[in-house]
C-alpha cells in the first residue's frame, strides 16, 4: 500500500470507530514529508495533520482561501515548488473541504462585500472570478488545482500530486485525484513549452521573470540536496509497465552525478522511530462558535 492509500485507509477506519487506526511513519520514510495545500477555513485547524494520521513534523502545510491555484506559475505554485526543493516535500496533496464558503460566494456577493470594505470596483480586474479563481464546486476546484500542479514546469515529474476532499463534519478523507495513477500516466512527460506572454495575459503570472527564481547559492541548496542513490529511483505502479528510455537516461545521469558531484551530508530530519505509536485518532469535529 502506498502512502496516501495507507492514509485514506487509516482515516476511514478511524472514522468508522477503530480507535487503533493509524500508520507508522517509519514505513513511509521515503515518501515523507508531504506538502498539503488546504483552505484557510479555521474549522480545518482541528483536523490537520491528525486526519492524515501524520505527525506534525512530516506535514508541510500551505493554506490559501479556497485552496485555489490560479496557474502553473502562480504564487502558490512557486511556494509548492520551494517546499519540494527546500523542505524536501516528497508528495503533494491538494485537500479541499465540504461546506467551503469560497464555493458559496457568488461574484455579485463578493463585489458587494469588497465594496463594503471600501474596495473601489474600478481598480479591480474585469473578470473577478478568473482573477481570484473562485469556484462553485469544491471537487472541480481540487481537480483543476491538481491539473495545474501536475502540468507545472516547477514540479518534477516524480512527485505524486493527489487531490482529496475532507468532510468537515466527520473528518473523513476521500480521493478526488489519485496522484499515483496520474504519475504513471505521465512517466514520459511531453510538456509543452510555456508561453510566458500568454501566462501574463491570464493574470496570475503577469510579472513573472526567470530572474525572480534565482536561488541564493550555498544556502537553500545545502539543506535541500540529498545524496543520490546508487540506483535511480523507479516509478513503481502496480500493474503498470516501467518505461525504459527515461530510466536508462536517469541511470546515466545518476552515475555521472555519483562520480562528479560533491558529496553532501544527508538532511538532518530527526530519525523516524521504528514502530512509533499511531498518532491521535481522528475526532468528530468540535462545535465551532460563530459563522463561517
Ligand atoms: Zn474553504
Amino acid at each position: 500500500m502506498r502512502l496516501f492509500e495507507a492514509i485514506i485507509d487509516a482515516n476511514h477506519r478511524a472514522v468508522a470507530g477503530d480507535a487503533s487506526a493509524g500508520l507508522h511513519p517509519a514505513d513511509f520514510a521515503d515518501n515523507l514529508p508531504v506538502i498539503a495545500l488546504t483552505c484557510v477555513d479555521p474549522r480545518l485547524n482541528a483536523f490537520f495533520p491528525n486526519a492524515l494520521a501524520l505527525p506534525g513534523e512530516q506535514f508541510i502545510w500551505l493554506r490559501n482561501a479556497g485552496n485555489i491555484i490560479t496557474g502553473p506559475m502562480s504564487s502558490t505554485m512557486r511556494s509548492l515548488a520551494l517546499a519540494c526543493a527546500v523542505k524536501g516535500g516528497e508528495e503533494i496533496a491538494i485537500i479541499g473541504h465540504t461546506d467551503c464558503q469560497v464555493a458559496k460566494t457568488t461574484t455579485v456577493a463578493l463585489l458587494e462585500k469588497l465594496k463594503s470594505l471600501g474596495v473601489d470596483r474600478s481598480r479591480l480586474p474585469d473578470n473577478l472570478s478568473e482573477f481570484f479563481g473562485t469556484f462553485g464546486s469544491e471537487r472541480q476546484n481540487v481537480i483543476k488545482a491538481c491539473d495545474f500542479v501536475r502540468s507545472s514546469p516547477l514540479i518534477g515529474p516524480k512527485i505524486p500530486v493527489h487531490g482529496l476532499m475532507l468532510d468537515i463534519e466527520t473528518g473523513k478523507l476521500d480521493w478526488v485525484v489519485n496522484g499515483y495513477t496520474a504519475l504513471a500516466a505521465s512517466v514520459q512527460p511531453t510538456m509543452p513549452k510555456l508561453d510566458f506572454a500568454a501566462l501574463g495575459a491570464a493574470g496570475s503570472s503577469k510579472d513573472f521573470e526567470m530572474g525572480e527564481m534565482k536561488f541564493p547559492e550555498m544556502k537553500i541548496g545545502e539543506a535541500a540536496v540529498k545524496p543520490l542513490p546508487s540506483q535511480p529511483p523507479q516509478v513503481r505502479i502496480v500493474g503498470t509497465p516501467v518505461v525504459e528510455a527515461p530510466e536508462a537516461t536517469s541511470g546515466q545521469v545518476a552515475q555521472f552525478a555519483e562520480k562528479n558531484w560533491p558529496k553532501v551530508p544527508p538532511p538532518t530530519l530527526p530519525p523516524l522511530k521504528k514502530k512509533s505509536p499511531p498518532p491521535p485518532t481522528i475526532q468528530p469535529r468540535p462545535k465551532f462558535p460563530g459563522k463561517y
